[in-house]
């Protein structure tokens, strides 16, 4: 069965949104890794990596959809292994406090736990509450895999814009479109067969896996969406490292970049 999102009016998709991501917490790192047969490792690697957090000196760093800290983590480790950085934060955002749990938990383990290097916060990636996350705060923007799960991306552009320091960075890692038409054909038989299937027996929870392959259907593709950072304010020309968005394995992911000016 699937959601059948197209159908359901904005606000109740707020709330299927959180009910996907509350069934999957738990089972949500095992099924990143089965469903990308571990690929999803290698493009935040690469996107942390792009990032170069620390080079430049510390860095106040967001990570909005932020889950279970998956990138938080690598920004984190990234400025300490290649720039011996200890003082660079990440103040990690979700609107599901059951990924955020995870993150914790797992966080735990790790030599960031009670620093001031990480926060764990219960915020909607749309309206980020003012008092906690200011205007013009951040160095660094992250959000992966996580801006097609909201219901407005112009709302959600808008307030990375606003909590961005002026020559701050907006950096998006998310599934996009595969541009080779046989690349194409086999990739969408993977994720419409096999993903839901392994929803099923690794998670029981096939609907919620049929969710997320529908809204990366949805997703616009790299250029409309580079127009719609830059209908947010963003420069994504010449002073973008890397230029506005570059393709992982075909367009399958894409990071998309913007420096608030
Ligand atoms: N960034 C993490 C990663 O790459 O592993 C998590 C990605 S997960 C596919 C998507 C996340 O987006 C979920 O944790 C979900 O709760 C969060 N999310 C969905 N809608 C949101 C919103 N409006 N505001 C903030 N987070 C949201």
């Amino acid at each position: 069965a699937s959601f059948g999102f197209q159908t359901v009016k904005e606000d109740e998709k707020e709330s299927l949104v959180k009910n996907v991501f509350d069934s999957v917490a738990s089972s949500y790192d095992l099924m990143n890794d089965a469903s990308s047969l571990g690929v999803h490792r290698l493009w935040k690697d690469s996107f942390v990596s792009g990032l170069k957090p620390g080079k430049h000196g510390p860095m106040r760093c967001i990570d909005v959809a932020g889950g279970t800290g998956d990138i938080a983590l690598r920004i984190l480790d990234y400025a300490r292994e290649k720039h011996y950085d200890r003082e660079t934060t990440v103040d990690v955002a979700d609107i599901n406090a059951q990924m955020l749990k995870e993150g914790e938990r797992r966080f735990k383990q790790t030599m960031y736990h009670n620093t001031p290097q990480v926060s764990f916060n219960v915020a909607n990636a749309q309206s980020l509450p003012k008092e906690r996350f200011a205007d013009n705060s951040y160095d660094l923007y992250t959000i992966a895999f996580g801006i097609r799960n909201c219901t407005s991306i112009p709302s959600v552009l808008e307030e990375a814009y606003r909590v961005l320091k002026p020559g701050g960075t907006f950096a998006c890692l998310e599934f996009s479109r595969v541009n080779n038409p046989l690349l194409a054909t086999i990739y969408d038989q993977y994720s419409f067969s096999v993903i839901p299937l392994m929803g099923t027996i690794l998670a029981g929870d096939r609907a919620s896996y049929q969710y997320l392959v529908e809204s990366i259907r949805r997703f616009p593709p790299q250029p409309e969406f580079a127009q719609m950072i830059r209908d947010a304010g963003f420069s994504t020309g010449p002073d973008v490292d890397g230029g506005a968005w570059s393709d992982q394995w075909g367009g399958i992911a894409c990071v998309h970049k913007g420096v608030k000016l």
